[in-house]
């Protein structure tokens, strides 16, 4: 049962089924357990036992968080499960089978149901507002038997749902409510009273003698007092939110203590918001009732400059003054009061989790440590979802639905189309899906493709925000995914700094293909500029990078970053390259040198990640790319918001006067436990003897000497693998040169070739007869006048890396500017994939376990990997445009026998002289130099 997964589509409109309102509700707290069970016909018939091969029928056991139920027997899964989240809702108050002929007035249902609150049988029951009953007959005096009105709006979900549809505004303001009761209370006159200026209700018969003893001596049975923390939340936003300790004495109300800690003398006026946190929590705030809460027609007013920005932000609904949040109540459960302690390490938990990326953070278990990833890749390197986070969010922040559409772009028979659920698509639109199957031209594709596209409603139904993107995958999961991340991404990006003004907004939504309603959006996250304020510090610290821009700036980390890294351990050797997926163990402390105070954070015995993909704060990754395995590491960063340490801290008590009195840093620790290449290394390495790369640089010595060169520049050069294998051999090479855009690639490279070439004896050197060695920091899309006319160019397994636009850009780049004598692109040839996976060790994979595979690309870095035929026709029409011959031929395998080589070769040689005469045009940086001729004679940018 894939309970994790997203339904498949939730049509707007669509009556939900009651499956689908359980999961809006709980998510992935909702666990079905279907069972089978064989009609047994040995109770009929006592004396014969004759096994009866009877259909099977199935039973289903849903279990949430406070309670579970089991379902009848159904010859289906499917119903069997669709009856349990029935039979819950029926539980919950909430059941789908209101049958129109019998609809009553509403009012009457409501009168009904408060007769009922007030009879006898109630008084004994379960139900959570009974807890309040008895609580209220054990108060003394005047207050005996008076029961406070806000909580019926708290703890009945038929109440609530009977009022909701007298005023649909309800939804969005739980609290009036009590305004509706009020209205209804003249109707209930001579069994209840009520009492509006105190906000109370009481039996007017007294209840018969042996129901009040049977109540008095269960609960005489109760326990003693009990002590219970709360945090409270003032409603001036300069004072800090504070915890509490409250004494709950076992035989009084425990709306009372709250109203004292709140001003109050009694619990009439206290109000209860509806559940903070998770769906089935039962922490609450506590505040005063103020006119607001009372006449709807007040309802958008705003008091004077009492608003607690704060209460209000996590209740989404205004709350005036201060606020207190605890958990403590009656629930379904039998004990009688329940109660939870709530930490101001809870409070903090609580409020980032209302923000995209805290939502991610806290499900990892990693505040600190782990980011909301700058890609997308379909690759799990992370065991949750993103689906489940919008969900979560949604539920956070009160918002309507959020609605998935999957558009399946089906080729040769697809997935059985889920009739009214799958929209389909015109296949001749799509050119080229996002893991770029050749959609549409190779036959061997015969699976459809998904795109999906998600949006977001307000309660009442507006458009808040839609994201619709343009990549298509293979996997319907994959898509819904992706359309999630986005939609994370962007408001994440809103959350850090809730000041962006509107056109970086809008840009950034153009990136992730989000539009937002501006007026709709602003009004539902007002409140956010003033709670989240601590997000602009680190918004501006470190800005949260997608894709491209991420790696960019994880290559400029190394050799800085202010302070001194240690790194200790000897070097074997195995060090993260993009796309590895990494296992370390950490942990962050909180320290202030001046005092010797050193206080645990945050860390982890086991941590994930994959390289690359951000997924991690940026000094991590940057310190991990530069482990090898089994080294540890030990650095400072710079203090992250308070907030988010308070939240990730245990004892927020020491932390707390230790981060206010300033001067503290973080100091972490990271031992590198495991390193796993990415499958396209760990392929090429397992399959072929010598590996691929050998291959290629012997295929390259090749040309080398066929052609006497003096000169080859190695495009996208990398860590220099290439140039360093050259010195391995006598060639008539003289002067070498990589270019390369990765600052981490090219310092690995200035630093093997540097130790290499300054190793060798003057004798070895003079023999290799290389005079010259540079690499250089540029696009190889952009010309360089110093690389013009050399005698080899080499462009090994990059251009599957550009985006296929940019791998055509430099294709004309380099034949038309750069002028090589001979050029060798090497590329993957997807064709050969389906032979790389059949003998990799398979990778864990979800859904899709006993069809047969569709390719993967080999790397996740990869923007497309072509058959035989994409590239020849790239490279044919390359080299004719630009006076070139071209021949293909590989390595790995064998190119006579299918599915051809498993790397492809494109060699193009010029046919022409190139003109002498070049404009000067200096684009690239040095970043490292080595002559012959001085012995110390590095330059080094780095
Ligand atoms: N040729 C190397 C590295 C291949 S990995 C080898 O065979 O080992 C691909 C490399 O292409 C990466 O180092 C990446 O930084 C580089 N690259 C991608 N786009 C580039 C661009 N536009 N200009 C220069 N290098 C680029
Ligand atoms: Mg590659």
């Amino acid at each position: 049962m894939d309970v994790g997964g997203p339904p498949a589509v939730v049509q707007k409109k669509m009556p939900l089924t009651p499956k689908a309102i359980i999961y809006q509700r709980f998510g992935s707290e909702a666990c079905y357990k279907v069972e089978e069970v064989h009609e047994s016909t040995q109770n009929e018939c006592p004396g014969l036992s004759i096994p009866q091969k009877g259909p099977c029928l199935y039973r289903c056991c849903l279990e949430l968080p406070d309670f579970s139920v089991i379902s009848e027997a159904f010859k289906r899964k499917k119903d069997a499960e669709q009856s349990a989240a029935e039979m819950a809702l029926e539980k919950l108050g909430m059941s789908t089978t209101t049958d129109d002929s019998t609809v009553q007035d509403p009012w009457d249902e409501f009168v009904a149901r408060f007769s009922y609150f007030f009879s006898n049988e109630f008084l004994l029951s379960h139900h959570p507002l009974s807890g309040h009953f008895r609580a209220a007959l054990r108060r003394e005096g005047q207050l005996n038997g008076l029961i406070p009105i806000s909580v019926f709006a708290i703890c009945d979900t038929k109440i609530s749902n009977l009022c909701k549809s007298i005023n649909p505004k309800v939804e969005s303001n739980p609290l009036l409510i009590i305004s509706l009761i009020l209205r209804a209370a003249p109707r209930l006159s001579g069994s209840v009273s009520t009492s509006e200026e105190q906000l109370s209700m009481r039996r007017e018969k007294p209840y018969p003698p042996e129901i009040i003893q049977s109540v008095v001596n269960k609960e005489s049975s109760l326990q003693e007092s009990i002590w219970v923390e709360v945090v409270r939340i003032p409603y001036l936003v300069e004072k800090t939110v504070e915890p509490l300790t409250l004494n709950f004495p076992s035989e009084g109300y425990y709306l009372d203590v709250i109203a004292r800690e709140l001003g109050l003398t009694d619990a009439f006026k206290v109000m209860i918001s509806r559940t903070i946190g998770k769906a089935s929590s039962e922490m609450r705030l506590y505040f005063c009732a103020s006119n607001s809460h009372l006449d709807p027609s007040l309802e958008a007013v705003c008091s004077k400059g009492f608003l607690n920005a704060r209460a209000s932000y996590l209740s989404g609904h205004l709350i005036d003054g201060d606020a207190i949040l605890a958990s403590i109540g009656y629930t379904w459960k039998p004990t009688d009061l329940f109660y939870d302690d709530v930490s101001l390490g809870t409070y903090y938990r609580v409020l980032i989790n209302m923000t995209p990326s805290g939502a991610y953070k806290l499900s990892r278990e990693a505040i600190l440590t782990a980011e909301l990833p700058g890609t997308f890749t379909a690759r799990t390197n992370w065991k949750g979802s993103f689906w489940n986070l919008i969900c979560t969010f949604c539920r956070q922040h009160h918002l309507f639905e959020h609605v998935f559409s999957v558009v399946s772009n089906p080729l040769e028979s697809p997935i059985s189309p889920e009739s009214h659920n799958l929209k389909v698509t015109d296949p001749g639109n799509e050119k080229m899906n996002a893991c770029g199957n050749a959609v549409g031209g190779s036959k061997q594709v015969s699976r459809a493709t998904f795109r999906c596209g998600v949006k977001i409603f307000s309660k009442s139904q507006d458009l808040i925000i839609e994201c619709s993107p343009k990549e298509s995958f293979k996997k319907q999961n994959a898509a819904i995914q992706n359309a999630a991340w986005k939609i994370l991404s962007w408001l994440d990006k809103y959350f850090r700094k809730p000041d962006i003004p509107l056109e970086d907004l809008m840009s950034f939504g153009d990136v992730l293909d989000v539009q937002f309603h501006h007026q709709q959006f602003y009004r539902k996250f007002s409140l956010c500029k003033s709670v989240n304020k601590f997000w602009q510090s680190i918004g501006t610290q470190e800005s949260r990078l997608i894709g491209s821009d991420y790696m960019n700036q994880l290559n400029g980390m190394v050799g800085d970053g202010g302070c001194p890294i240690i790194i200790e351990g000897p070097d074997s050797e195995v060090s993260p390259s993009n796309g590895a997926l990494v296992c370390i163990i950490y942990s962050i402390c909180l320290v202030k040198e001046t005092e010797y105070m050193k206080e645990l954070i945050e860390s982890s015995e086991e941590f994930e990640f994959e390289i690359g993909t951000g997924s991690v704060m940026l000094c991590v990754e940057g310190v991990v790319t530069q482990m090898s395995e089994h080294q540890s590491a030990k650095f400072y960063m710079n203090l992250p918001p308070q907030e988010w340490i308070l939240a990730s801290a245990r004892d927020t008590s020491i932390i707390l006067p230790l981060l206010t009195s300033g001067g503290c840093n973080l100091e972490c620790s990271i031992l590198l436990l495991r390193v796993t290449e990415p499958m396209e290394d760990r392929m090429e390495q397992a399959r072929f003897s010598p590996p691929l790369s050998k291959q290629r640089v012997e295929y390259a010595l090749q040309h080398i000497k066929e052609y006497c060169a003096t000169s080859l520049v190695d495009f996208g050069c990398g860590s220099g693998s290439l140039l360093e294998s050259l010195l391995d051999y006598p060639t008539s090479l003289e002067k070498i040169i990589g270019v390369d855009i990765s600052q981490k690639g090219l310092a690995r490279a200035a630093k093997v070739l540097h130790s290499k070439l300054s190793r060798s004896t003057d004798a070895t050197t003079s023999t290799m007869g290389i005079r010259t060695a540079l690499l250089y920091d540029g696009s190889i899309t952009v010309f360089d006048s110093r690389l013009y006319g050399f005698d080899i160019g080499t462009c090994l397994e990059v251009i599957e890396h550009m985006e296929e636009d940019q791998a055509s850009l430099f294709g004309d780049v380099v034949l038309s500017s750069f002028c090589p004598r001979i050029l060798i692109v090497s590329t993957p040839n997807y064709e050969y994939n389906v032979i790389l996976q059949r003998s990799a060790p398979q990778e864990e994979d979800d859904d899709e376990k006993s069809q047969p595979q569709p390719c993967k690309f080999r790397n996740h870095d990869h923007k497309f990997e072509w058959t035989r035929e994409q590239f020849r026709s790239w490279a044919s029409d390359l080299a004719a445009r630009n006076k070139y011959s071209v021949e293909f031929s590989g390595v790995g395998g064998d190119g006579d026998k299918e599915p051809g080589f498993a790397s492809q070769i494109a060699l193009f040689r010029r046919r022409d002289e190139c003109p002498r005469n070049v404009a000067v045009s200096h684009k690239y940086q040095v970043i490292w130099e080595w002559n012959a001729t001085d012995t110390d004679s590095s330059t080094s940018a780095l």
